[in-house]
């Protein structure tokens, strides 16, 4: 019996309900499959991070789809860490799946692009570094993948710049821009591709610019990447 085949009623419990997201300017929504991340993608951000910036391949987690909070809702400040930080991200979103997608072919897969936080305890990630175990619990966390809705390439195309920016109550605390990224949309999905079979529905976010900080309950986040997308998170 193929997955497919199993009737709902047969399951022990009720299976969870899929992740999707608004699609903007339509009724459809984007159902979510895999959720992965771009580690050090910017620079200036692997500097600060203690990183060398040089260009070397990209480095790859994911955070459970699970994880994402739907546009409009807020973010709950997560227990067991003292050092909970923003990273303002771009967010590719994968229609088409496939392995070992050519770079000159790699934008072809992609339906739309968003705007999304990784949010990070980054008291347990340094922690879990230091120790040479995984990132899990520092960057996969309930509630940790803020999203904005997804803006369709038949809308925007596929920017190749644009300000990537975020304000903490109206301060604002990161400004860079998609045409720093050290790996392109087109490399990211290239090299993804290699490691994983791409499937429709998969996420990527491509990684922060300089200047990730922490918030506390009460702090409004605010976010955009110039013509894709804009998010507005609570924390509480
Ligand atoms: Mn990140």
């Amino acid at each position: 019996m193929t997955d497919a085949q199993i009737d709902a009623e047969r399951l022990l419990f009720p299976a969870p309900k899929p992740v999707s997201l608004p699609i903007a300017g339509s009724h459809a929504r984007f159902p979510v499959h895999r959720l992965y991340c771009v580690g050090r993608n910017y620079a200036a951000h692997a500097v600060e991070m203690g990183h060398d910036p040089d260009k070397e391949p990209p480095f790859f987690f994911q955070k459970s789809p699970d994880t994402i909070l739907q546009p409009g809702e807020a973010f709950p400040y997560p227990p067991l860490s003292e050092d909970v930080q923003y990273e303002m991200e771009h967010v590719m979103a994968i229609e088409v799946g496939g392995a070992d997608i050519e770079v000159e072919r790699a934008l072809d897969h992609v339906f739309g692009y968003g705007a999304g936080l990784d949010m990070t305890r980054r008291d347990l990630q340094s922690q879990a570094k230091e120790m040479g175990r995984p990132w899990e619990v520092g960057k996969s966390f309930d509630h940790s993948a803020p999203m904005s809705a997804i803006r369709p390439v038949s809308e925007i195309g596929h920017p190749g710049q644009g300000a990537v920016r975020l304000w903490v109550n109206g301060e604002i605390k990161q400004d860079g821009d998609l045409s720093q990224l050290i790996w392109k949309p087109q490399e990211i999905v290239a090299h993804l591709s290699r490691l994983f079979t791409l499937q429709p529905g998969d996420l990527i976010m491509t990684g922060t610019p300089a200047g990730v900080g922490a918030i506390r309950p009460g702090d409004v986040i605010s976010g955009e990447v110039e013509g894709i997308a804009e998010l507005r998170v609570a924390v509480t």
